[in-house]
């Protein structure tokens, strides 16, 4: 243990005895210690005598020699199996320390999070002497701000601060290699927490640097291996970095990306050879630890072929074929300047070139959406001069032109047939009425779907992840009616949508119908949201054949020309 570690355990302890009630003497024994290491400039180990230290009296200098010797000490051990976890639990409110928590305990018997809520609000603290109205309303506060940051977050909000943290530590020179990792990395739908894996030789460096650099709210934890900190923003997100030498980063990326039955397979796979995982390699019969340049390595070390981070989940990804590597080759909803979206068309379209596409369709909202300059018909034919007109420019590249029709909730569709007839690519989709019945929503979908005209259905269920259930679509119903009608079903990857959901792709997939991954990009910007669709669709197993965006153009517009 190091000396910081040795302090923080001498802390705890004063902490715990605090809470218990313990002898005011024996609590500032244990902080005086601390401070006392804390002040003194030596290194644990360059101590020779712990106790000739002032302030280090003989009960704390075993405590520091057992900490040295056995990482662990028995003082703190007793106290913890001594006073529940819950209660413990109650320093994390603002303004509650173990003095006030000894009392609130004795006095009220409170003995959670929970229990001081009730108690808040049925005005029991201001009983107590020295606690008042306004206690309870600060206790309340905290409270929630505790309950917000233990929430799991949507994938949406993290998004946007990896983003930022990628950019961080990109431009570090600290940094040799980093990677995201935990359950966002698996695309999960919401994550608890943001995980990354660094490999830096300069830990202490590197420390400084980030906390100096991210909008830090708390630093939950500073040392050499790992930080801890809960950054600011729209909501408080939890950060945990993790340093790591360039000879373990493979193994540690691996290990923190989960999930966790994912590594119970891999540790069992390992043990059956006689081989050891850890989280900074792999431990041979002999002792040796062997380490990776890369994951890809690391797994083909057991031989197995890279495994997604999106499928790790412990069960399919050790049984069958794994997805293979898709090439996208099209993004087919996306809205420019000539409704809602910031960009022009020729700047998506140069935008789609740079990402390697062969094509993609513009398809701007109709005319219903009036708030979001919704197209009407004649509009939409001075927009396909436009578009045109780019397509001659880039002779190898292709822009279809299309809209986003919505579907009325008088279940009619936007556009009359003749309209729709002059299109290259028709969606059709929900954006009003969301509160209607199962059977007006599915009479509103068999509209679009017996439509020869159109071609998919955008974002079938309407949901926001976290935020609003979608509409009442009956799935089974509508995925047997693409099928009958050979309409696209679409997995809307902006973040805050992902819908089609994992279960909605695999009764697609089931079903054999096609599907396409779809940014639905509001500016050049959000054409970047394609990688978190096709992580998320990795998790369906999607076939190739079946992937919409896979297709070459000619296979594409053979299915639009029908
Ligand atoms: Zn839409
Ligand atoms: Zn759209």
């Amino acid at each position: 243990m190091n000396k910081k570690q040795i302090i923080n355990v001498l802390e705890d302890i004063a902490l715990y005895m605090e809470v218990k009630g313990e002898n005011p003497f024996k609590i500032s024994a244990y902080r005086k210690a601390a401070a006392a290491l804390e002040g003194d400039v030596r290194s644990i180990t360059e101590i020779e005598d712990i106790t000739k230290i002032k302030g280090i009296g003989k009960g704390t200098g075993e405590v520091i020699t057992e900490l040295m010797t056995t990482g662990e000490t028995s003082v703190l051990i007793a106290l913890q199996a001594e006073i529940p976890a819950s209660l413990m639990a109650l320093l994390k409110i603002p303004g509650l320390g173990g003095k006030r928590i000894a009392k609130l305990y004795k006095e009220l018997g409170i003995d959670s999070i929970e229990s001081l809520k009730q108690a808040c609000e049925a005005g029991q603290i201001r009983t107590l002497a020295g606690f008042g109205a306004k206690t309870e309303e600060k206790y309340l506060a905290g409270i929630a701000e505790v309950e917000t940051r233990a929430d799991r977050h949507a994938i949406w909000r993290i998004e946007p601060v990896v983003n930022h943290i990628n950019q961080v530590l990109a431009t570090s020179e600290f940094v040799n290699q980093y990677s995201v990792a935990g359950s966002y990395r698996r695309t999960n739908e919401t994550s608890k927490d943001i995980d990354f894996i660094v490999a830096t030789a300069e830990p202490v460096k590197l420390r400084n640097y980030l906390l100096e650099k991210l909008a830090v709210h708390e630093i939950v934890a500073a040392g050499d291996t790992k930080v801890s900190v809960v950054l600011d923003g729209e909501e408080l997100m939890p950060v945990d970095f993790r340093f790591v030498t360039d000879k373990q980063y493979a193994t540690a990326l691996h290990h923190f990306t989960g999930s966790k039955d994912h590594n119970v397979r891999m540790r069992q796979i390992a043990k059956e050879r006689g081989e050891k995982i850890s989280e900074y390699g792999v431990e041979q019969a002999d002792g040796t630890v062997i380490t990776f340049k890369t994951e890809a390595d690391f797994f083909a070390h057991f031989d197995l072929p890279f495994i997604p981070p999106a499928i790790r989940t412990g069960r399919e990804e050790f049984e069958r074929e794994l997805p293979k590597q898709a090439t996208i080759k099209a993004d087919l909803h996306m809205h420019t300047t000539w409704s809602d979206g910031a960009s022009a068309i020729h700047e998506m379209g140069d935008a789609l070139q740079q990402k390697g596409y062969t094509h993609a369709a513009i398809t701007d909202h109709s005319q219903f959406l009036a708030v979001a300059n919704g197209l009407t018909p004649a509009r939409l034919r001075q927009q396909r001069l436009e578009i045109e007109a780019y397509n001659k420019a880039h002779p190898n590249f292709r822009l279809f032109a299309g809209t986003e029709m919505d579907i009325l909730p008088d279940a009619t569709l936007d556009f009359e047939d003749d309209v729709l007839r002059e299109l290259d690519f028709v969606i059709a989709a929900i954006h009003s009425s969301f509160n209607q019945t199962e059977e007006q929503i599915m009479a509103r979908m068999y509209a679009a779907m017996k439509n020869p005209y159109v071609h998919m259905i955008a974002h079938p269920t309407g949901r926001v992840i976290e935020k609003r259930e979608g509409y009442a679509v009956n799935m089974s119903q509508l995925i047997a009616w693409a099928k009958q009608y050979g309409k696209i079903l679409e997995l809307n990857a902006n973040p805050y949508r992902l819908d089609l959901c994992e279960e909605h792709l695999r009764m697609a997939v089931e079903a054999g119908v096609p599907i396409a991954i779809n940014t639905d990009a509001h500016s050049i910007e959000q054409l970047a949201y394609m990688s978190v669709g096709e992580r998320y669709a990795q998790k369906a197993y999607v076939p190739q054949e079946l992937l919409v965006n896979t297709w070459t153009r000619e296979q594409f517009e053979q299915f639009i020309m029908r």
